[in-house]
């Protein structure tokens, strides 16, 4: 019997979905869906499906898109302040946007050899890197671990409409995301780990305060 990878429930059930090869498991208690372990990829494969994509501060759609993540956090942090951007992918791209308001942001990708310098920092932003955790609550509690007390951690990971709807759902197709959350995902990380919602826009952008 799987356990869930974010509560440790041990009653999470197997979600067959047809014409698609992973088997994914579901836990009726935080609602997160998470892929079978034996179907996961090796880091040199995931690192090859990231460097394909072109997410760079070259990319307007792209820095469009994260600019949406921006929009949102930029009223709870302030200039003088260090962030980190957990996940930053190969071509660290919220560093330069960030630059432009004079905030520091520095980078953490240890699959692309970046590697914070600090212990602690005022604001944490992970985008699209939730998905790809194989082991979400332990990875989650380390990003945590980097933030100070009242910190900001801002995440952009689409959440799922619900269950019945998730085999239509295109971001699981994605053979490097891993781990999908729901809304109730979300109130089990506020409830579980110490972290006040502040602002979101209800669909893939979370704001929230580490308590
Ligand atoms: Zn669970």
């Amino acid at each position: 019997m799987n356990t869930c990878k974010l509560c440790g429930l041990n009653k999470v059930t197997p979600l067959i979905i047809p014409h698609d090869k992973r088997i994914y498991n579901y836990c009726p208690d935080c609602y997160l869906i998470f892929v079978d372990s034996t179907f996961h990829i090796d880091l040199q494969q995931e690192k090859r499906l990231i460097l394909r994509r072109n997410n760079s501060i070259g990319n307007a759609e792209y820095v469009h898109y994260i600019s949406q993540i921006i929009q949102l956090i930029r009223p709870f942090i302030y200039q003088g302040q260090i962030g980190l951007d957990y996940g930053c992918g190969p071509t660290p791209t919220l560093n330069h946007l960030l630059k432009k308001e004079n905030i520091t942001c520095f980078n953490n990708d240890y699959n692309f050899g970046f590697n914070h310098p600090f212990k602690k920092y005022d604001f944490i932003m992970a985008i699209e890197c939730l998905e790809k955790f194989k082991d979400p609550n332990n990875e989650i509690d380390k990003l945590l671990d980097l933030l100070k007390p009242g910190g900001i951690f801002g995440m952009m990971t689409e959440v799922y409409p619900t269950k019945d709807n998730f085999k239509y759902w295109n971001k699981k197709l994605d053979p490097s995301h891993v781990s999908f959350y729901h809304q109730k995902t979300l109130d089990y990380l506020i409830a579980n780990k110490k972290l006040t919602l502040l602002k979101s826009d209800s669909k893939r952008i979370f704001i929230f305060e580490k308590q």
